[in-house]
């Protein structure tokens, strides 16, 4: 086998980022190169590995922007040019479902690099699916067909579909990539004999938060997609099950379905807020505008036989700690009959992973709780080491004077998104703000796009107001200081719009 690296292609599903498989999103996870096409979400390229070179290679519709011979050639020069890579080819729904993938593959095999086939869920079945219609049912259709609506025939341009069988076919017809060119197709199938009354689906952006359904019939399908407008990405399914669509459609609108809503904060307090905008139908786009990180703190291991008892106040910090205190050589047997406090219940869960057990916990978990349990005890304080972030307060040190502070990581901002974040903030509906630091921050992570980003912000606080008007965003303010007070002023606002 040669060094090269390996290829895997995966396949994204239609949109919802819960319908990728478990191995896509392991790979990209752990993948050092990402190709991607236009239809990827983004909160799909948001679970790939913040490390790796994100390439987008994405077809606009209307014109190409990566050619599909450049594509297999980017492949083939990422393989080779760096040996022992994990290079995930992302692609919509499955690779092998009209994606090109077979091309893809001909090329690396051509090449003599090893690839893996990671299949998605293709669109062709599950955007029918999440608007209620199975592509077969008993006594209504017995087959299904899934048809290109594109391939256009060499010699005169025409599309290649040979619609004398295609008008015979009893089963489900499903037309991918056909918009443009349904009229056509519709009166074709109507000259070779297929009923003119049956029924059809367009179904637009499928399985995303901006999926819509609707229905026509043959005869009418060219002037329904020019009079409900209907867009590409779109299915258009054929023959009785779509009927069933009307009994079965169970994807609710929700109160934010078709809103893209930025969520500022820092990836660790980010998911709650995340889950309950996306429970409301919301497309949520996290872009946190702080990161954590270890800092080399270059400690003075050998002084750490001189204290009895080290303090913890995050998980954070008990991480940092650990991986530099392993990174020097040592391991817990360091610690060996000394006492550990934590500030609370998650930093004590965080400290039994590493097989430690807190002697001193506070009742009230915060920095002041734990000071004043500290201070109370009856040892000599120059004996406590506190372990922290760079931006912990000085309450600790305040109540435990004669304690040593370690730094032991960075909390520093966001000062650039990648670019496949940057398009997807863009087309954002409205950011949210929980902090004045991540107001600033946003700002000046996207001052390179000052007209692109959105001009809606909803705010935790007036402060947080303030600093967002001063950038120029309309503001609307959560009537509390607190997540839920803001999730709802979300919803009441887009209900309030839309009435
Ligand atoms: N490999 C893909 C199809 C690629 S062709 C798959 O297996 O799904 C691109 C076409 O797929 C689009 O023109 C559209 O017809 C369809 N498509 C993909 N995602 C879609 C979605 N979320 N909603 C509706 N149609 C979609």
């Amino acid at each position: 086998m040669s060094g090269a690296g390996k290829v895997y292609l995966i396949g994204a599903g239609p949109g919802d980022p819960g319908l990728l498989t478990l191995r896509g999103k392991e790979l990209l996870e752990s993948a050092d190169v990402v190709v991607y096409d236009r239809l990827v979400s983004p909160a799909i390229l948001g679970f790939c590995n913040p490390a790796a070179k994100m390439v987008d290679v994405g077809k606009m519709p209307t014109h190409h922007k990566v050619k599909q011979s450049e594509i297999n050639k980017l492949l083939v020069q990422f393989a080779n040019e760096m040996p022992g890579a994990t290079i995930a080819r992302l692609k919509g729904g499955d690779p092998f479902v009209f994606g090109r993938g077979g091309e893809e593959a001909l090329e690396l095999v051509a090449a003599g690099i090893e690839f893996e086939v990671v299949p998605g869920i293709t669109s062709a079945i599950s955007v029918p699916a999440y608007a209620g219609i199975p592509v077969s049912h008993r006594g209504i259709a017995t087959s299904f067909h899934i048809i290109t609506g594109h391939e256009k025939a060499e010699s005169n341009g025409e599309l290649s579909l040979d619609f004398e069988t295609l008008a015979k076919c009893p089963g489900t017809l499903i037309f991918l990539m056909g918009i443009a060119n349904m009229d056509f197709i519709a009166r074709r199938l109507m000259e070779c004999g297929k009923d003119p009354k049956t029924p059809l689906a367009f179904i637009e952006k499928g399985t995303t938060p901006y999926q819509r359904t609707v229905m026509a019939t043959l005869e009418t399908a060219g002037e329904t997609i020019a009079r409900e407008n209907v867009t590409a990405p779109a299915i258009t399914i054929m023959g009785g099950v779509v009927e069933l669509g009307n009994t079965l459609a169970w994807k609710k609108n929700l109160p934010l379905s078709g809103k893209r809503l930025v969520v500022t904060r820092a990836a660790k307090q980010a998911s709650g807020i995340t889950a309950r905008l996306t429970a409301l139908g919301a497309e949520v786009i996290e872009t946190p505008m702080i990161e954590t990180r270890a800092v080399d703190g270059n400690f003075d291991w050998a002084s750490l036989a001189n204290f009895g008892i080290l303090a913890f106040t995050s998980t954070n910090g008990v991480e940092s700690f650990f991986r530099q205190l392993f990174a020097a050589g040592f391991d817990v047997r360091v610690l060996a009959g000394k006492k550990i406090a934590s500030v609370g219940k998650i930093t004590e869960k965080k400290l039994l992973e590493y097989g430690i057990r807190c002697d001193y916990v506070p009742e009230d978990h915060t920095g002041e709780g734990l000071g004043k349990l500290l201070a109370t005890l009856p040892v000599d304080h120059s004996r406590i080491l506190l372990l922290q972030g760079n931006l912990a307060d000085d309450t600790l040190l305040k109540l435990l004077p004669q304690a040593t502070r370690w730094v032991v990581y960075e909390t520093l901002p966001v000062v650039e998104l990648p670019e496949w974040k940057r398009e997807a903030v863009a087309g954002a509906d409205a950011v949210v703000f929980a902090s004045t630091s991540a107001v600033e921050n946003f700002c000046s992570a996207l001052a390179a796009t000052p007209d692109s980003e959105p001009r809606l912000a909803f705010c935790i606080g007036r402060m947080t107001e303030s600093a967002a008007r001063k950038h120029g965003f309309d503001t609307v303010t959560s009537d509390e200081t607190t997540m839920d007070s803001l999730v709802k002023k979300i919803a009441e606002y887009y209900a309030g719009e839309g009435a």
